[in-house]
């Protein structure tokens, strides 16, 4: 049926699905409660957001890029409260290719803003290849591009904001292969290479670090623990 509107349009609201409006949230269920706010692309962006910067120097360029990332943080004060990224900024005395980092920056900070789980940018990110190559960091870390080490610095920055779980070892398991490392320098008689490996180590898989040696047989990161045998 047709409805003719004779006066202007003031306001108006858009019709709720009724089994939402009217649906019981399970108890405990801490996402339905309705006075959470959860991150959405309607979020407002506060005047003042709180940040990191992280510094990225590649030996492709003289000039470091320096990526900032801002968080919004949701229900301040309360249980739920939350940080999350919000946008992020790149800048560089080297202007080459800026059209495309502006346009990576402004895609991920819509990423950011519609909310929900943006590690899938992490991993998007961190397999783009360079078709100039890699190059190493200190600490012997490889990076497949510089869009690979814009992914890895995203990561950083989840992991501190509590994104995502920390990975770390524990501690008897750094002491077993900080003990593994001395071994592993002595036997060589080398000097350690950039990250305090020795310097013959090869590449680990699952880190990208150069430090896989072989150790009673198998091939052992010194880094992560990973190992493969055989
Ligand atoms: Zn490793």
């Amino acid at each position: 049926m047709a409805i003719r509107i004779e006066k202007k349009i003031v306001n108006y609201e858009v019709a709720r699905d009724p089994a939402e409006t009217h649906g019981t949230p399970s108890p405990g269920d801490a996402a339905n409660a309705p006075d959470i706010e959860h991150m959405h692309e309607l979020v407002q962006r506060p005047e003042e957001l709180e940040g990191n910067t992280y510094k990225i120097k590649t030996p492709h360029s003289e000039h470091a890029l320096y990526v900032t990332i801002n968080d919004i943080v949701l229900n301040p004060g309360t249980d739920h409260e939350m940080r999350r990224p919000f946008e992020v900024f790149i800048n560089s005395k080297n202007m080459d290719h800026f059209q495309w980092i502006v346009a990576l920056t402004r895609i991920i900070s819509a990423v950011f803003r519609k909310g929900g789980d943006c590690i899938f940018l992490v991993e998007e990110m961190r397999s783009v290849f360079d078709p100039r190559g890699g190059y190493f960091k200190r600490g012997g870390r490889f990076m497949p591009s510089l869009v690979a080490e814009l992914g890895d610095v995203i990561e950083t920055h989840l992991r501190k904001i509590g994104m995502i779980e920390p990975e770390e070892l524990d501690e008897h398991q750094k002491a077993y292969l900080d003990q593994k490392r001395q071994e592993a320098l002595e036997k060589s008689g080398e000097e350690p290479g950039d990250g305090g490996f020795p310097a013959n180590s090869q590449l680990c898989n699952k880190c990208h670090t150069k430090a896989m040696v072989l150790m009673d047989g198998c091939l052992t990161c010194l880094n992560c623990g990973e190992s493969k045998c055989g």
